[in-house]
């Protein structure tokens, strides 16, 4: 054991209370929809309860109900409310109908087993138009789904994308769509922000969310600053100091959504872009939950469910 473990050991300590994370209780009962915890944080937040934008079945394991339970557990300790949770157990870039329709059972399955709390994107494969609006209705418009996540099937600025985007804005539900800019270059049929601006720029009417703002954020929130209607999401990527605060100052924090991208990245790491933001507490409130709740209200009163 040597002082420089012990000192990290602090320093960690010190990051997790920062992060609002102290309030860790384990064994925590769900919390009742709407509500708000009292917390230890003192800076009039509390510990606010989270809506999470980004989850996947990936890092638990098991049945779908088990999978579902082990993120329920861990998003308790933590204080998530709800997560919104797509693509199937494993991960396909380019899905065929079969595939997609496969994965989306398993979302399905996940909703199914805790209604109240698991929100489910539907995912779709843009190069299959056809079989694409056939699931797009199966999901959202039949279906107990909230949203559409598209990956790297296709560059979202694409035409292909638009009859999907069109389907989104009658159906008011948000579009969310994986964006990144890798140093060594994107994958083939990935999206960056400008990608995504330019598919809001012919859809004004419908809502995106620009996963992962870009991993390279800084460059990621200026390229979607002039499309109104995309929401920066701020999850993938290391919990970087003057991330939230940028995205807020760049576009307002009405504009900024928490997601965490579990398991690729755990709940806490991505909180903690958020809870130790320098921002004002009404812009943590925005980010952490009130602005995903308000893009999803529309789709969840036309389904009857508690917003
Ligand atoms: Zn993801």
């Amino acid at each position: 054991m040597s002082d420089r473990l012990v000192s990290r050991r602090a320093v960690l300590a010190g990051a997790a209370a920062a992060a609002g994370v102290a309030a860790i209780r384990p064994q925590s009962p769900p919390p009742a929809a709407g509500a708000e915890a009292a917390g230890p944080s003192g800076d009039g937040l509390g510990q606010i309860l989270a809506w999470d934008a980004h989850t996947h079945f990936s890092a638990v394991t098991g049945t779908i109900p088990q999978r579902v339970a082990q993120l329920l557990k861990y998003a308790d300790r933590v204080g998530v409310e709800r997560i919104v949770l797509f693509m199937g157990t494993s991960f396909i870039a380019q899905p065929t109908p079969e595939q997609f329709r496969q994965q989306n059972d398993e979302v399905l399955q996940g909703i199914a087993v805790a209604p109240d709390r698991v929100m489910g994107f539907v995912y779709l494969n843009p190069r299959y138009q056809r079989e694409s609006l056939a699931e797009l209705d199966r999901c959202v418009r039949d279906g107990p789904m909230l949203g559409i996540k598209l990956w790297i099937a296709i560059e979202c600025s694409q035409p292909e994308l638009d009859p999907i985007a069109q389907r989104a804005g009658e159906l008011r539900i948000p579009v969310l769509q994986h964006a990144y800019w890798r140093t060594w270059g994107n994958l083939p049929g990935e999206s960056a922000p400008p990608d995504v601006a330019a598919l809001a720029l012919r859809h004004p009417e419908v809502s995106f969310i620009c996963a992962h703002s870009g991993n390279d954020w800084e460059r990621g929130f200026r390229a979607i600053r002039a499309a109104k209607n995309v929401w920066a999401e701020v999850c993938g990527c290391d919990p970087t100091a003057g991330m939230v605060e940028m995205a807020v100052r760049e576009l307002g924090a009405q504009r900024v959504l928490y997601g965490s991208d579990a398991g690729g990245r755990s709940f806490a790491s991505q909180l903690a872009k958020v809870y130790s933001a320098d921002v004002p507490v009404a812009s943590k409130r925005l980010i952490l939950r009130d602005n995903l709740r308000q893009l999803l209200a529309p789709a969840m009163k036309a389904k009857g469910m508690k917003v």
